[in-house]
């Protein structure tokens, strides 16, 4: 049946499928950390629907919710009505907010994807300022619909200013560190106040607090607090992306609370849903400009994502999943450092709480080169070795043979991405660590 499947929908399907290619798998049955495919195989699934799934697959919370729903013969779709059900997660939704932001908040429901969420935040931002401009940083990943704005009218003149983001492995300035995160603040400061050459004052400032598909770079807390205060002190609108990194995975409730920075707007959607198709977008309520109907689509909050989404968030926060996930991450990253150790093909390990990533690079090619400064250079003074793509790929085959599903990731797709549900246990995360380690010691020999 397995094979049937997968020839039958690689030869129907478009050629833009993705996850299917380097996962010629068939899922037919899930349960927390674990998918069984139509040929009675077992993963362990660290791709968990790129970071979707915070509780797991098929979590008896998120289950109950969503057949409550179903049992109670509440309307399935009502577009944007008010209900019970969409009444209960605005709720715990509010709960969970970061201090400063959920007590003057306004959460508007889009979507059904991030992608939706992220075009309605930066519509929101320039209709508030009345400016169009918007500041986005390298390696940033926002969703695939940024043609769509200009496709509907009324945003053709989109114009996006790329900054740098900081980074400690492969820094742009070759130093990494709160020094290369500080030089990178203060050219954003530069291109904003150049009165000749600069950009006009933008709309917004959009940003992830870890990049995610970018190859999992988590922004320094203090370069995120400097975002916050370049923006303010311009009256620029400050957007954090958290589709990716909300909801706990990176060891707080929102990532942007491990900085103190509080931004003006919050696009949520992934784990919110708690498995379904759920975006919002949560902001200040002095950005609430919106004429009624000016922002407007069918799908604005499914019920039984709703339903799901707040269990999923209530589960997080009284069970303290987002302290667990920093714990287990620190571990599991310290155990893959160990493994750097033993294998040059592994140029680095980074990440925060249960967002990993292991990038692969060319044991045997040249160093690239370090800065003339040393003293500046550091640690880097040698410079990382060139990405290896084909190395990632690899292990992610490698993996899949052993049972562990892992994503790529990264500029140079060079990055072994690992998001378990924040549910793993200490067992399951050895597990997960000890077939990537064969993986790794497959290919390196
Ligand atoms: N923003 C970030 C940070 C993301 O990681 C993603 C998806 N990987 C998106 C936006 C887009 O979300 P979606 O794929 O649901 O449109």
């Amino acid at each position: 049946a397995q094979d049937g499947i997968l020839r039958r929908q690689s030869a129907r399907e478009s050629a833009a499928r993705t996850y299917a290619r380097a996962l010629p798998i068939v899922p037919v049955r899930a349960r927390g950390l674990t998918i069984e495919g139509a040929d009675g195989r077992r993963y362990l699934d660290c791709l968990s629907g790129a970071g979707t799934l915070a509780l797991g697959h098929n979590h008896p919370v998120v289950l109950e919710a969503i057949r409550d729903v179903l049992d109670s013969g509440a309307p399935l779709h009502v577009l944007d009505l008010a209900t019970p059900v969409k009444d209960a997660f605005i709720t715990e939704l509010f709960r969970t907010l970061p201090p400063g932001l959920a007590d003057h908040a306004r959460v508007q429901f889009c979507g059904p994807a991030g992608t939706d969420a992220v075009e309605a935040a930066l519509k929101l931002v320039r209709t508030a300022t009345g400016r169009s401009g918007i500041l986005a940083f390298t390696g940033a990943y926002h969703g695939m619909t940024a043609g769509a704005l200009e496709a509907s009218g009324g945003a053709t003149d989109v114009r996006v200013t790329r900054l740098p983001y900081p980074q400690d492995y492969r820094c742009p300035f070759g130093i990494g560190g709160e020094y290369g995160a500080e030089l990178a603040a203060r050219w954003t400061e530069s291109v904003l106040d150049d009165a000749k050459s600069g950009v006009p004052r933008p709309a917004g400032m959009i940003l992830e607090p870890v990049q995610g598909e970018g190859g999992v770079h988590p922004a320094p807390d203090a370069w995120l607090r400097r975002m916050r205060q370049i923006t303010e002190a311009r009256s620029i609108p400050l957007i954090a992306d958290e589709v990716q990194t909300g909801v706990g995975r990176t060891g707080r409730f929102w990532a942007v609370e491990h900085s103190g920075a509080v931004p003006d707007v919050m696009v949520l959607s992934k784990a919110i849903g708690g498995s379904l198709p759920l975006a919002v977008v949560v902001y200040h309520e002095d950005l609430d400009v919106w004429r009624p109907g000016a922002h407007a689509g069918t799908f604005r909050g499914n019920q039984l994502a709703m339903a799901a989404g707040a269990a999923t968030l209530a589960y997080v926060r009284e069970n303290n999943l987002a302290e667990r996930a920093a714990a287990l991450g620190t571990r599991m990253m310290a155990q893959l450092r160990s493994l750097a150790a033993e294998f040059p093909c592994i140029g680095d390990v980074r990440g925060r709480g249960l967002m990993i990533g292991v990038e692969l690079v060319d044991p045997e090619a040249e160093p690239e080169p370090a800065l003339p400064n040393e003293e500046l250079a550091g640690p880097e003074a040698a410079g990382p070795r060139p990405a290896a793509p084909d190395l990632a790929a690899a292990v992610q085959r490698e993996c899949l043979r052993r049972g562990l599903i892992v994503e790529l990731g990264g500029r140079h797709a060079s990055v072994v991405r690992l998001l378990p549900p924040l549910t793993i246990s200490d067992e399951q995360a050895t597990a997960v660590l000890d077939r990537l380690a064969d993986a790794v010691a497959a290919v390196a020999h």
